[in-house]
């Protein structure tokens, strides 16, 4: 699909993301042997980026939000303004998605769908 901005909108959900880390094998080579590539595990391809986005997210947590300090007080809150604004975002797409065609419905489906890279938008002649 091409508009007049002489770019394209190809749908995420069909667009194969080879890991990088793992060279799309699934596997990466460790001192104890290969084991199971930790970003797409062990598949070699990338989960859709709002699951990698998720993930990350988790293991920011995991890793700085436990302790009673102030900066695990914040990285807290703002784990949950992030998630809150994302999940507002996600209905704002879908609702968009029923808007209708208007300027303004097309518009916020494209933000929005550029946010939560729901599409990836490529140069018109470049689609795979
Ligand atoms: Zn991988």
């Amino acid at each position: 699909m091409a508009d007049a901005s002489g770019t394209g909108v190809k749908s995420g959900a069909d667009t194969e993301r080879r890991c990088n880390s793992c060279s799309g094998s699934g596997e990466v080579g460790t001192e104890m042997g290969p084991v199971d590539c930790p970003d797409c595990g062990g598949t070699g391809v990338l989960p859709h980026p709002s699951v990698l986005v998720e993930w990350r997210i988790r293991d920011i947590e995991r890793a700085r939000s436990a302790g009673a300090d102030a900066a695990a007080s914040d990285i807290r809150w703002l784990i949950a303004e992030l998630r809150r604004a994302r999940t507002a975002l996600t209905e704002i797409a879908s609702l968009a998605a029923d808007a209708g065609d208007s300027d303004i419905a097309r518009r916020l489906r494209v933000v929005s769908g550029q946010a939560l890279e729901l599409f990836e938008v490529v140069p018109v002649g470049s689609e795979r």
